[in-house]
């Protein structure tokens, strides 16, 4: 009995790790992309992956929910862990690490239907028909999404109608509304002007709550805004990891601290 008690006092200091990528290897054809990849990525935090352009950050984002095999030339070494479940294991099946893993693009990509059928769309497939319960998902993924107030009113007018970043949100909803527990993000704010990229932003932060988020930025001073801890890449290779605040203020390599201060990239 007061073993279980001692036990239950105990402080939770152990963060969650999503994503376990050990070793990992990537080639195009010949040309290797990412070269040993070590990372451990926390749950419920904000992950910014930065580096110059070519380094490697959308490869390796889209290694993660297994995006990249459309490419028929890529080649793969090493593991990639997700919940401690090998993603590219014959038991852990595509649809099901999609389901856990949401993604975000670059430019918004809304599909040519209503803003309401956006969001039902996924859940849809997950084969849920009640009009009842669509109508909550969507109204809690559109909130969530912070849009719900700007569209409320014309849940069945096309998504085509919305500016570039409500259409963002949208996107944004539309993933949310299959429950992931992770977002990926592949430069979400590029295609948007700064009043977009600061909702956008905010979001984000609002997110981390309850999702684990994983984010390609080629802006460091979106990075330094709103991650928690940042990977620089550099060639492929990952060069610094750790807490943001300290690997902007504090890098630990040379290279990390020329990138940064805008020696080149
Ligand atoms: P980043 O997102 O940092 O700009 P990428 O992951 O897009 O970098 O690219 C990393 C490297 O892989 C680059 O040298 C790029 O030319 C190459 N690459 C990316 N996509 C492909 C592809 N589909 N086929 C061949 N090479 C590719």
């Amino acid at each position: 009995m007061l073993e279980s008690v001692a036990v239950k006092k105990q402080p939770k200091t152990v963060s969650k790790s999503v994503y376990k990528i050990n070793d990992f290897n990537l080639w195009y054809g010949n040309d290797q992309a990412l070269n040993e990849i070590n990372l451990d990525i926390p749950a419920n935090k904000v992950t910014a992956i930065i580096g110059p352009s070519g380094c490697g950050k959308s490869t390796f984002i889209k290694a993660l929910n297994r995006m990249v095999e459309l490419i028929p030339s890529v080649k793969m070494t090493g593991s990639i862990m997700n919940d401690e479940r090998d993603i590219f294991s014959s038991k852990y099946k595509v649809e099901e690490l999609r389901t856990n893993v949401g993604m975000v693009f670059q430019k918004p990509n809304p599909f040519p239907k209503s803003i309401y059928e956006n969001v039902a769309y996924g859940p849809k497939t997950h084969g849920i028909k009640k009009k009842k319960v669509l109508d909550e998902i969507v109204e809690k993924s559109l909130k969530d999404a912070a849009l719900w107030d700007e569209v409320k009113d014309r849940l069945q007018e096309n998504a085509f109608g919305l500016s570039g970043g409500q259409q963002q949100r949208l996107c944004i909803a539309r993933c949310l509304a299959i429950e992931p527990e992770v977002i990926l993000m592949d430069e979400p704010t590029s295609a948007l002007d700064p009043i977009s990229t600061a909702k956008v932003e905010e979001l984000v932060q609002t997110l981390k709550e309850k999702y684990s988020i994983i984010i390609v930025t080629h802006n460091m001073q979106q990075a330094a805004r709103i991650s928690d801890r940042t990977a620089f890449f550099l060639n492929g290779e990952v060069i610094e990891y750790r807490e943001t605040g300290e690997l902007f203020s504090n890098p630990s390599d040379k290279r990390t601290e020329d990138y940064i201060t805008g020696r080149f990239g």
